[in-house]
């Protein structure tokens, strides 16, 4: 058997990764842009379907999209940009070729730092083009039919530079590609629905030789000698297909070299049922797309004034949001990666923590219950800010966050203000209320859109701290329960927690735990 040794190859990486954008229009014409149209052939026009005598017209809020991916990624941004057509024959492809941009893309350079890496991924390029339609095959009646919604739909495409050594680092960088894309309002770019595709080039390269900085600008023959051959992965329509079907071609190019035998330069797709990446077809050479600039569009001069307009627009990028989360707020890395990889959800949490803050300058609200428990006090006292700030983010992360989850609904949707939010944290902070009754406190607030105070007086759910009270309850649910309390005495721990359970259900959570626990625990000695 021979044993495979990979620590000989280094995997050399670089993603094409393809970016619906969100615009009013299409990129050439002004037929509508909108990917959730579900009538086939409405959105489209002589223009869209390449009818002849037509001519294009460039969407001015396509190109600025991408300049702000750019300006986001340290991109270079052109002066002057070309078109360029790309030639080939598809039934998607009405015109016979694709607008595309060859060799003055509006982007070059740039760079992305992969999260949780610390590595710094170099971008080649980001261009614009126009997206194909989309053909809808009926198998079972032997024809497919062709829906040009899609076609002329603007399209990025981002480049990197083959900085790439795994599947897990190549996921990671889509994800974060994916996050700065919806953190710009450029695209949705949801997967599932097409407006974010991946493909991989992949090749191995011995240990040890040249690092790829030395082949910008290179032809390709050179690179292939150092970098070995490439290979091109598609169909990569989740990050978790473009993990594995990297990581399974490594294997596999790794494999074939340690028997003496060649890779072939091809494209690959990713088969996701039998987790194998299978051959498409033998690659072409860019020359065979014959390529040659766009006659029916002139270059495109890009203002200065404009990029500086656009850097003004930018608005916060998510590694500077996550910096400055851990900064600001002290949560750990899980709670600030969850919270920032939703724009929305991570400015809830902000407006949330800003309510204490009032309540630091301005005290509380006379209405709230908050004033009117005996141990309340009208301000936050020292330190009482960061207790606050680790409930609500724990409270969001969990309960709230499985309430959005369920109903499937976005932090825009719903009926709990963060000044709401802000109270019932600081009503169980103070313990008005029992961390058990204000779950029932938030579903009804969930629900109905009252106020925490509202609903605790309605539901009369206030905290029971009065020890008589709670000692003639645990009375009652001591004579209601001799089994229980026969096991708790033969040294049955869990007897006491169900115990506890029985006096909470008494008192509809109400009970203070600890109040709770101790006098239970007396009464069974
Ligand atoms: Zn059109």
């Amino acid at each position: 058997m021979i044993k495979h040794d990979t620590a000989q190859y280094e995997p050399v990486i670089g993603l094409e990764i393809h970016a619906e954008l969100k615009t009013k229009t299409k990129m050439f014409c002004a037929c509508k842009n909108d990917p959730d149209e579900r009538h086939p052939n409405v959105n489209i026009c002589p223009i869209c379907t390449g009818q002849p005598g037509t001519l294009p017209v460039i969407n001015r809020e396509a190109v600025d999209k991408v300049i702000k991916v750019g300006l986001a990624l340290k991109s270079k941004i052109s002066e002057i940009t070309k078109w360029d057509r790309k030639n080939y024959f598809y039934p998607d492809l009405p015109k016979g070729y694709q607008i595309s941009q060859y060799d003055n893309p509006i982007c070059v350079g740039g760079v992305l730092n992969i999260p949780g890496f610390n590595k710094e991924i170099k971008i080649r390029r980001i261009h614009l083009e126009e997206d194909t339609g989309r053909l809808v095959h009926f198998g079972h009646v032997g024809h497919s039919l062709v829906d040009f919604n899609r076609a002329g739909v603007p399209l990025m495409e981002l480049v990197t530079e083959p900085d790439l050594n795994s599947g897990e680092e190549a996921g990671a960088f889509a994800e974060e590609l994916q996050l700065i894309l919806r953190y710009l309002e450029v695209s949705d770019a949801d997967m599932e629905k097409g407006q974010l595709r991946i493909e991989a080039n992949l090749s191995l390269r011995e240990k040890g030789l040249n690092q790829a900085e030395s082949l910008v600008g290179r032809t390709d023959s050179v690179k292939e000698s150092v970098l070995g051959t490439k290979v091109e992965v598609k169909n990569l329509n989740s990050f978790k297909a473009a993990r594995n079907a990297i990581d399974y071609e490594i294997k596999r190019q790794t494999s074939l070299l340690e028997h003496g035998k060649k890779v072939v330069q091809e494209t690959r797709g990713w088969n996701e049922l039998k987790g194998e990446t299978v051959s498409q077809r033998i690659k072409e050479e860019s020359h065979d797309y014959r390529y040659f600039p766009e006659p029916d569009l002139p270059p495109l001069k890009i203002d200065f004034g404009l990029v500086e307009k656009l850097k003004t627009t930018l608005g916060e990028l998510p590694q500077d949001k996550r910096d400055r989360f851990k900064k600001q707020y002290g949560l750990t890395d899980s709670q600030i990666n969850i919270l920032v990889n939703d724009e929305k959800f991570a400015g809830f949490f902000e407006n949330v923590v800003s309510e204490f803050l009032n309540w630091e300058k301005i005290g509380l609200d006379k209405d709230s219950l908050l004033t009117k428990d005996v141990d309340a006090k009208p301000h936050l006292v020292e330190n009482e800010k960061q207790t606050l700030i680790n409930l609500t983010a724990n409270y969001l992360l969990s309960d709230f966050l499985g309430f959005l989850n369920e109903a499937s609904a976005e932090v825009d949707d719903i009926r709990i203000s963060a000044e709401d939010f802000a109270e019932w944290i600081g009503l169980i902070h103070r313990g008005v209320i029992t961390s058990r009754a204000a779950k029932e406190v938030l579903k009804e607030m969930w629900a109905s859109g009252k106020d925490p105070s509202l609903v605790i007086k309605e539901k009369n759910l206030i905290q029971i701290k009065d020890i008589d009270v709670i000692r003639l309850i645990v009375s009652k649910v001591i004579a209601e329960n001799p089994k229980a309390v026969e096991d708790y005495k033969k040294g049955k721990v869990a007897s006491l927690q169900f115990l506890i359970g029985q006096v909470m259900r008494e008192t509809r959570g109400k009970a203070n735990p600890e109040i709770l626990k101790k006098i239970l625990k007396e009464k069974l000695k």
